[in-house]
């Protein structure tokens, strides 16, 4: 039913990097080494997702565009299970409910690709065509038939500069896969894809702060943390950047950046900004990524503890690269 399908488009898609993460955590879900984004005046008239996945058999591509259709789960109980960073089965077709789509995919079983477009969620045409294995998405007028969302959308360097911070984070999430960044057809960005998190982090964010990090490597309870801090000289840089990743996913949580922002300051009173790439490792039952339908707000079991265990074990941390 169309009307529903526009309501529940609301929840995953309100901007163009929504569509950008969720078709970017396809691509990483489909095997992808390489993911080229596209995107034309703040991604508003046009994103392109190139990646070289396993892309989508012909006899499965309609499917993929169903409301609920994944291929990564087969029970509810998997939702607690799955490692792979979609499990809902709806961004594809929130997405192409609100704009103009075009898919270009391909298996390596394949002789040849298939080609579909939509427009407003309904199918306009399908063909066979020659094409490389991977999976291209171009998503253009994105919100051309809901103006009371379109109006909601921000300038194009504000829609942009959120764009460039996602497609950041993944490139440092996953620093094995090669991220290219084009915008207005000027490359932005290009990631070696050789597997170095520090040459990632330099790539995007510069020498200054890709010299200055200190390894990080611990376990608190059944959690895995392990990434790259500022060392103290963090102070002297008027940037504060925290990335965080569990099980692979770009999150936010608030218990967990506290942490970090406390542990600074205890150290070095003036510090204003904390610059981190964490990645935690936990069972999948311990988390909650559910809360928020675009999974960017996650819940852990017991905040409390992670909060103090956490925020100690980095004081050590800080501590001892200052001496
Ligand atoms: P989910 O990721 O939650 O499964 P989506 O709506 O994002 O739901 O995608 C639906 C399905 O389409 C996926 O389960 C996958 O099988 C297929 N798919 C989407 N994007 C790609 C891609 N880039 N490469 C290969 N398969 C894809
Ligand atoms: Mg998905």
């Amino acid at each position: 039913d169309f009307t529903i399908n526009k309501i529940a488009a609301g929840e995953v898609v309100e901007r163009p990097v929504s569509v950008i993460k969720e078709l970017i955590e396809n691509s990483i879900d489909a095997g992808a080494t390489r993911i080229i984004v596209e995107i034309q005046e703040g991604g508003k008239k046009l994103i392109r997702i190139t990646d070289n996945g396993c892309g989508i058999d012909s006899s499965e591509a309609e499917k993929a565009f169903l409301r609920h259709a994944t291929s990564k789960i087969k029970s509810i109980e998997d939702l607690y299970k799955t490692f792979s960073l979609g499990f809902r089965g709806e961004a594809l077709s929130s997405i192409l409910s609100v704009s103009k789509v075009q898919i270009v995919t391909k298996t390596a079983c394949e002789k040849a690709g298939t080609k579909l477009s939509y427009e407003a969620g309904k199918l306009i045409s399908r063909e066979a065509v020659g094409t490389v294995n991977g999976t291209t998405i171009i998503v253009s007028d994105l919100f051309f038939n809901v103006p009371a969302r379109k109006k909601f959308l921000k300038s194009d360097r504000s829609e942009t500069i959120q764009i460039s911070d996602i497609i950041n984070k993944f490139s440092v999430g996953y620093p094995d896969i090669k991220f290219e960044y084009i915008n207005n057809k000027k490359e932005m960005f290009s990631s070696i894809g050789d597997g170095d998190v520090t040459n990632c982090i330099r790539a995007v964010h510069g020498k200054d702060i890709s010299q200055n990090l200190i390894q990080v490597d611990m376990e608190i309870r059944d959690m895995r943390i392990w990434g790259y801090i500022s060392n103290t000289s963090v102070y002297r840089n008027n940037k504060s950047l925290q990335y965080v990743y569990i099980n692979g996913r770009t999150v936010r949580n608030y218990a967990l950046s506290n942490s970090i922002n406390e542990a600074y300051k205890s150290i070095i009173p003036l510090n204003k900004h904390s610059i981190c790439f964490l990645n935690i490792n936990i069972d999948p039952k311990d988390v909650d990524v559910n809360i928020h339908p675009a999974k960017l707000e996650v819940k852990f079991k017991d905040e409390h503890m992670l909060y103090k265990e956490f925020k100690s074990a980095l004081e050590g941390i800080l501590l001892k690269s200052n001496i």
